[in-house]
């Protein structure tokens, strides 16, 4: 292991989303690729938000795309507790060094004086914010007050003089933010917890992180997270904050209705396959040297780096995600690919119970075929619907007069004679029967393939002929023949 460490530190209030998995997997290749150790911290101070469940999930979601953490809840290690709710009395004592030090104090202004306060501001057309208050209060008198009963917060104190903090973002490059735009922000609340950009900075310290990778929504929150190192002693870590991800409209992708799927449980939930989330969140803001897509977990943990990453926002393109999608389940394990179909099936009603060794040669099949047809596998039932009820014909009378065509009976016969004289029955070789009626029968293509696919699927379109026979098997195909020659004479 080299000296490299880096950290996840998700808050479990609610599913995973796509953006924090983004986030994950971009620590997750660097320490991959730098030989590092990546840190999983759950940041649960939000009691009311925070639950075990979606901590759970979390982990679960990680699991699911293969990132595996070296250290941190569920792992252990030697710089816990890993659970920021575990730490409080931590955050305290820290909170306490910067009260004595004069580096931070006690405020018991009430939220309508704080109201107040930002309206007063608004109203010179300042940027509103804190007015400090209660910055020099006396340390005696502000005991009494807590003695009092009194429950106040802890404000740190920023620098009033102008200054010009840089941050040194391995994305961005030098980022300057000035301290004037800063407040007294709140560092522990009047319920005794700890604000994020307080017990992150004592976490990343005490964890010993050296490069923090995040989001570009805590850019704003670097440069008062520095100065709390500045004011501890601390060495500050090196920061990279990634691009946003947008929707197709360019807008923050977020979820709006209830059919916009931005959790990560939501895409395993409709049978996207992990491997290929895995390569798509990597192309979100990083793309390979050669602009290569389809890459597997190797070559992207070596070509990824973090310099690479792009300054602009990233898309998420639901098109390209289907389309890696899709290419990941055809070639991936069929027996896999049937195994996460089954469920979607059961759920369709489609198939139930332990299934027998002939059934389960059959819904192989099935899947073999239906696999080219869909982007992600909860689309498996309905594309493979035709497979799973009797024959019934779209449209009855059409049918019949299909049937009735010149020749047909003619192709019917030729196809079951072929079909019975074969030696392999798979795909190719039943694709070999329709290019030998192409050459052999006296008709247009048109007259080989459309009585038959009705006669087979009772529909005008579908799978591909050879597929469906193959599925179908040679007897209920020629089933399906002589009943459709048989309606030409009602
Ligand atoms: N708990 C924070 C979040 O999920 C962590 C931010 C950070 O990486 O510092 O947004």
């Amino acid at each position: 292991m080299s000296g490299m460490r880096l950290r996840f530190p998700p808050s479990p209030t609610g599913r995973i989303h796509i953006g924090n998995m983004r986030t994950a997997l971009f620590n997750w290749l660097w320490a991959r690729k730098n030989k590092g150790t990546l840190v999983l911290r759950i940041e649960d101070t939000d009691l009311e938000r925070s639950t075990k469940e979606f901590e759970d999930i979390i982990l679960k979601e990680l699991e699911w795309l293969g990132l595996d953490v070296d250290e941190g809840v569920g792992v252990g290690g030697e710089y816990g507790p890993y659970r920021q709710s575990e730490r409080i009395e931590i955050y305290r004592e820290y909170a306490d060094r910067l009260l004595d030090e004069g580096k931070a104090y006690y405020c018991f202004c009430s939220p309508e004086e704080l109201d107040k306060m930002r309206e007063e501001a608004a109203g010179r057309g300042e940027m509103p914010r804190y007015n400090r208050k209660c910055r020099d209060l006396p340390r005696e008198k502000a005991e009494e007050l807590i003695r009092e009963g009194k429950n106040p917060v802890i404000r740190f104190k920023t620098p009033i003089e102008d200054r010009e903090i840089i941050v040194n973002d391995l994305i961005r490059g030098k980022v300057s933010i000035n301290t004037d735009v800063l407040d007294d922000f709140v560092i522990f609340k009047s319920d005794g917890m700890p604000t994020y950009n307080f017990a992150v900075v004592i976490d990343d310290a005490l964890m010993k992180i050296t490069q923090v990778i995040r989001g570009e929504d805590h850019l704003s929150n670097t440069p008062k997270q520095i100065l709390i190192y500045e004011a501890l002693g601390f060495d500050i870590p090196e920061f990279a904050h990634l691009p946003l991800i947008l929707d197709e409209n360019k807008a923050k992708l977020k979820k709006r209705s209830d059919s916009d799927a931005v959790y990560i449980g939501e895409y395993r939930e409709k049978g996207y396959l992990p491997e290929a989330l895995f390569n798509f969140l990597a192309l979100l803001g990083w793309s390979a040297k050669d602009d290569q897509e389809i890459m597997t977990r190797e070559e992207i943990i070596s070509q990824f780096d973090i310099s690479d990453i792009n300054k602009s926002s990233a898309v998420f393109d639901i098109e390209k995600l289907n389309w890696m999608n899709g290419k990941y389940i055809r070639e991936a394990d069929l027996d896999r690919i049937v195994s996460i179909s089954i469920p979607y099936l059961e759920k369709a009603g489609y198939i139930s119970g332990d299934l027998s060794d002939e059934e389960y040669k059959w819904l192989r099949r099935v899947i073999e075929v239906i696999r080219n047809k869909v982007d992600y596998l909860s689309q498996i039932p309905e594309e493979a619907e035709l497979f799973f009820r009797e024959l019934e014909y779209e449209n009855r009378d059409e049918a019949i007069e299909e049937f009735r065509g010149e020749n047909v009976e003619l192709v019917f016969k030729s196809l079951k004679e072929k079909l019975a004289a074969l030696e392999e029955f798979n795909p190719e070789t039943i694709n070999e029967i329709f290019k030998e009626m192409r050459k052999e029968l006296p008709v247009k293509p048109r007259t080989i393939f459309h009585p038959t696919r009705v006669a087979l699927t009772g529909m005008n379109s579908g799978p591909d002929l050879n597929h469906v026979i193959y599925i179908l098997g040679i007897e209920e195909t020629e089933r399906r023949l002589d009943e459709a020659l048989k309606l030409t004479h009602t």
